[in-house]
């Protein structure tokens, strides 16, 4: 293996933290870089010794300078409770942040990789997703900050390719969830699994008839991988998500199943625009990269409770007060 000199942006986070591990682990020279707006040292504390990782606390919406052979760009609230906050930072995060990340990798000639999301698509009248739809985007919304931020970014990311032959990767990810998800981020995943352990309701957002398809972190992560490593000519958009869809009734009956609690299911005001129904269609990453996901939910959810069961809650700082 040629080892690479690597950046993660947002790489403290759920999703960033796992694949420092991967890519550590593989030998890489690691640079993990994060403001710990939504995360805490928590996630990579075990990677800090390790040689071949480094950590740099820094605010993508400014210049950086480094030199690297590829960037994983993750940093960006994810959470809607998080990225509502202060919905201005978010779109900086995705803008800004786009355009310092890709003016470095013009310079380093490194291959870029975008960590775009399913919420391209905004409310999906075409179901289940597939890359080509344009999506349905309200873009003066609530989560138009994150929305029509990660399409910007998306746009960059394309120009920068078209027009400086940069070597793009871009990915649309969908509700992923697993360990060191943050127990304040106020996502399904995580609210109901906090909620449940704790003996409190478990807050159903609206009926709770809205779906969503939930993919567990590790088969994630092997997507991120498989996507920087794929094919020379194919930079995306790739849906990657697990097409296993639920509603979020379902979901919370499993976890008061799976947790053996006692807490009640209490409905709460449904969030203006709020998806109604998500699903990828996962042919594209399939035939391109052959990747699938393989955890089913039970299992996958049960590694994240045991996960949120040895959780000693206050050492968590909410990151905002949405959860
Ligand atoms: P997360 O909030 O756990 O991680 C994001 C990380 O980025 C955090 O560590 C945060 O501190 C950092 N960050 C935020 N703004 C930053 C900035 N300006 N400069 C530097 N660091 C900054 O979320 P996650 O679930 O791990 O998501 C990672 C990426 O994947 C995000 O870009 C998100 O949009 C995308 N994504 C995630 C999901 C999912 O289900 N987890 C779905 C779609 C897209
Ligand atoms: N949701 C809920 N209760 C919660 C948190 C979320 O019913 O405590 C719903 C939310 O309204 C949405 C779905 O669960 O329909 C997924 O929400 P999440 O914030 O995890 O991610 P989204 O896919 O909306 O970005």
């Amino acid at each position: 293996m040629r080892i690479r000199r690597i950046v993660v942006t947002g790489g403290a986070g759920f999703l960033g933290s796992h694949l420092c591990d991967r890519l550590v682990t593989a030998g890489h020279d690691v640079i993990c870089v994060d403001n710990f707006f939504t995360s805490q040292k928590n996630n990579i504390a075990h990677l800090l010794g390790r040689p071949n990782f480094e950590l740099i606390r820094h605010d993508i919406t400014h210049p950086l300078w480094l030199e690297v052979d590829e960037i994983y760009n993750l940093a960006c609230p994810a959470a809607p409770g998080h990225y509502q906050y202060n919905p201005i930072k978010t779109m900086k995060t995705s803008v800004l942040g786009a355009i310092n990340l890709l003016g470095m990798a013009r310079r380093c000639r490194a291959k870029i990789l975008q960590a775009s999301t399913s919420e391209v698509y905004g409310d999906p009248e075409v179901h289940p997703q597939v890359e080509s739809y344009r999506g349905n985007v309200n873009p003066i919304g609530p989560r138009a900050c994150y929305d029509e931020g990660k399409r910007a970014a998306e746009t960059l990311f394309f120009d920068y390719h078209r027009m400086n032959k940069l070597n793009i990767r871009v990915v649309r990810i969908f509700n992923t969830y697993g360990p060191r998800m943050h127990p304040f981020d106020g996502r399904v995943v995580s609210n109901f699994i906090r909620q449940a352990l704790g003996g409190q309701d478990i807050s159903i957002f609206g009926q709770g008839t809205q779906t969503r398809s939930f993919c567990y972190v590790d088969d994630l992560i092997d997507g991120l991988i498989a996507m920087m490593n794929g094919p020379d000519n194919f930079y995306g958009p790739v849906n990657l998500g697990n097409p296993n869809e639920m509603s979020i009734q379902l979901l919370a009956e499993t976890v008061i199943k799976m947790t053996g609690s006692s807490s009640k299911l209490v409905a709460r005001e449904l969030p203006a625009d709020d998806p109604t129904q998500r699903q990828p269609d996962i042919t594209l990453a399939k035939a391109k990269l052959g990747w699938e996901p393989k955890v089913g939910l039970e299992t996958g959810l049960a590694k994240t409770i045991e996960y949120f069961r040895a959780l000693d809650l206050d050492q968590f700082r909410a990151p905002t007060p949405n959860f």
